[in-house]
């Protein structure tokens, strides 16, 4: 199946009340283990690569493994670049055919935000490349191991929810495909019980004219995730409980083991872990059998 545009979806996500999960997928052994996930539950999906995990794998490598990927997919695929905030980066992403770029100017000023994502808009308007942005900010406090480097007092700052009625207009000023909001999530691992200000997500929700999405969703409570959904979420962003599941695993694998260890053994167990707590996940935003 070719790719599929995020915008089209996402909308049918939004009509039909489920969320796409949109993975980190920072090596060829996640984006497998997610792929293989994605095909076992015939579920849509998008694969995406950040710009903060390029120090791990540069753009320029990842690009034609996620693009390869999509080509060999019999369930609808998307490709985005995450937290996209160097315009050079985002430009090379979708010269190197990924079709959706997430612009994150939710650390400038508004008017800021605004003009940066018009010029992005336009450029993927052309290419026909999907484009979310984010208002409001979703935190990264530096504890929480998602490459962050935010005071983690930053947990308890409410005045970085998104406002619906900025959100309206936002969207509007912008013409972006896909809003991501911030309503009490937080990349990383959560430092503190996250509470969801569900009741600002709904009113987000219902005077957004493009779907939204959830960013720092490890660590939230099945409920949390079915409630996020059915307030008007339709993109559910999700590394880091998938990254530290499989570390787990392969850290049971190499203690359990009496025999010789070779790396193979640990990518095929790595690429079986992400799979597993993929394939969960899919079931909880309730993408699974909508491909
Ligand atoms: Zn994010």
């Amino acid at each position: 199946m070719p790719l599929v545009p995020m915008n089209e979806m996402l909308s049918d996500a939004r009509q039909k009340q489920y969320a796409v999960g949109c993975y980190n997928a920072i090596n060829l052994d996640m984006v497998r283990g997610v792929m293989e996930a994605a095909e076992a539950e015939r579920s849509p999906v998008i694969l995406c690569h950040a710009e903060v995990h390029f120090q791990y794998t540069p753009l320029e490598m990842a690009a034609p493994i996620l693009v390869q990927a999509a080509e060999r997919a019999t369930v609808p695929t998307a490709l985005l670049l995450d937290h996209g905030e160097d315009f050079g980066a985002m430009v090379r992403a979708m010269k190197l055919g990924i079709n959706a770029i997430m612009f994150d100017g939710s650390s400038l000023p508004y008017a800021e935000n605004v003009a940066s994502a018009q010029e992005i808009v336009r450029i993927a308007n052309a290419l026909g490349v999907s484009v979310e942005a984010e208002l409001g900010h979703v935190t990264r406090p530096k504890s929480a191991g998602a490459d962050g480097d935010e005071d983690d007092s930053v947990v308890d700052d409410t005045s970085l929810y998104t406002d619906p009625e900025q959100a309206r207009r936002f969207v509007e000023a912008t013409g972006v495909h896909a809003l991501a909001v911030a309503f009490g999530t937080a990349h990383g691992v959560y430092l503190k019980k996250p509470k969801l200000d569900l009741k600002r997500l709904q009113a987000i929700a219902k005077d957004s004219p493009v779907p939204l999405v959830m960013h720092g969703g490890s660590g939230l409570s099945a409920e949390d995730f079915r409630q996020a959904i059915d307030h008007g979420i339709s993109k559910i962003n999700y590394y880091t409980g998938m990254a530290v599941y499989a570390a787990e695993r392969l850290k049971q694998r190499l203690n359990q083991t009496d025999e010789k260890s070779f790396y193979h053994h640990l990518m095929m167990e790595g690429i079986a872990a992400i799979r597993e707590d993929v394939q969960q996940s899919m079931r909880l935003f309730g993408s699974s059998g909508m491909a």
